[in-house]
């Protein structure tokens, strides 16, 4: 691009340039496991394992694979994939800081396992229902069992955004020295900002001597802003989630996180990005929950122009309304006809197929795009818009509550 020297980029200036942005960023995708929390969603073993074996081609470092624990079926499809060998992807699976929990993750033959408990008092006081001291001895207690078995540990707490700072340092420093290889802060409900995400992150920085990791959500749309803010004051294993999809609103998208790391940061993933659409099909395929048209990077129009004034600059020199190259994950830029259309897109697709034609002309086509586009009926388009989305809800996964009823009637040989 030889009019790169032509924009200013902020981005890249020394003085911008955040300090301690660690050397080597490892991705570690939690779209098996939180994404599959999705309400609705069901993954099939088959569905898990295409998933996972494009990430692993596409060189993510680290793919959470499930919660053993949680049932049977869970257990073997993690074992299933953990024969499956991949050659770039590190395997984990999640746990309780039970020791039946890491005993399913071990039996599974992973890699590296996370293991996980609270650290704000709320959900100590009524979730746990544990008092802090408890809690620091079953988080060591539980790493030192998972190390004794020879795994990679990882020690995540949930809440850590909304936990007293002086604790759950403590917590951690608890952790470290009974040999976790990682520490994840997870902001469970997408609460932090930005700057409290960094102010967290640079006191833990300070008083360990660890890998800090980082599991963002999107409550507030703040998954991405606060696990790029984390990045910046050190965090190195940031969790994502293909299309972003996971628990209520959501994860930080890998999408959106590894294109911002290459782009805004200038920073090598070593990821192959041009396979990144690719892989959000795949996983919207898998898990059946449709992604919001105008969703970056992966969204239907993320990519597309309608505007003539777009149109025309993006015509003229593609970087003018494209931050990001299509190319780059994979997509194709596309033109949209209607309203807002100008003479410069139906001269292009003219000169495509070699029609030439004057401008007057140009004019009426471009009047009569306009024209159609502002005549179609807006209430015919707004029932079909309506019918589909009765249709997605209705196709949605899990149990409806009519079939709830049905069950607890055949069980409790009541009628309801
Ligand atoms: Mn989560």
């Amino acid at each position: 691009m030889v009019d790169e020297n032509l924009l200013v980029n902020y981005n890249i200036m020394e003085e911008l340039r955040p300090k301690h942005m660690p050397d080597e960023i490892k991705i570690w995708d939690e779209t098996l496991r939180d994404g599959e929390q999705t309400p609705g969603v069901a993954l099939s073993v088959d569905e898990k394992i295409s998933i996972a074996k494009m990430m692993d081609e596409m060189g993510i470092h680290i793919i959470d694979a499930g919660f053993p624990a949680v049932a049977e079926s869970e257990r073997k499809v993690v074992k299933t994939l953990a024969k499956e060998g991949f050659s770039n992807s590190s395997l984990l699976a999640s746990a309780r800081t039970v020791h039946g929990d890491i005993d399913a993750c071990v039996d599974c033959d992973v890699d590296e396992i996370a293991t996980f408990i609270a650290a704000s008092d709320l959900h100590i006081k009524y979730k746990l229902k544990m008092s802090r001291e408890e809690v620091i001895q079953r988080a060591v207690d539980a790493i030192q069992y998972a190390k004794d078995h020879g795994v990679v540990v990882n020690f995540v707490t949930e809440d850590s955004t909304r936990s007293d700072l002086e604790y759950l340092t403590s917590l951690y420093k608890a952790a470290e020295e009974a040999g976790t290889d990682r520490i994840v802060i997870s902001d469970t409900v997408g609460f932090a900002r930005p700057a409290v995400m960094k102010h967290i992150i640079s006191h833990l920085r300070e008083r360990l001597n660890i890998p800090l990791s980082v599991h963002c959500h999107n409550d507030f749309g703040l998954a991405t802003a606060n696990t790029l803010a984390a990045i910046e004051e050190g965090v190195s294993v940031p969790h994502t989630c293909i299309n972003g999809y996971g628990e209520r609103a959501g994860n930080a998208p890998l999408e959106e996180v590894v294109m911002a790391l290459e782009i805004l940061y200038g920073y090598d993933t070593g990821i192959k990005t041009e396979r990144m659409y690719e892989l959000s099909k795949l996983t919207e395929d898998a898990f059946l929950v449709p992604l919001a048209i105008h969703k970056p990077i992966v969204g239907e129009n993320a990519f597309s122009h309608e505007a003539g004034i777009h149109v025309h600059g993006v015509l003229a020199h593609a970087l003018t309304y494209e931050p990001i190259p299509p190319e780059m994950v994979g997509r194709d830029r596309s033109f949209f006809l209607g309203k807002h259309t100008g003479a410069h897109i139906v001269e292009f697709k003219l000169k495509e197929k070699g029609i030439t034609a004057p401008k007057d002309k140009l004019i009426e086509i471009v009047q009569q795009i306009k024209f159609s586009a502002e005549t179609r009926s807006k209430e015919e388009l707004r029932e079909t818009i309506h019918k589909a989305q009765e249709v997605i809800r209705k196709s949605r996964g899990g149990i409806s509550e009519e079939e709830f009823w049905e069950i607890v009637e055949k069980v409790l040989g009541v009628k309801v």
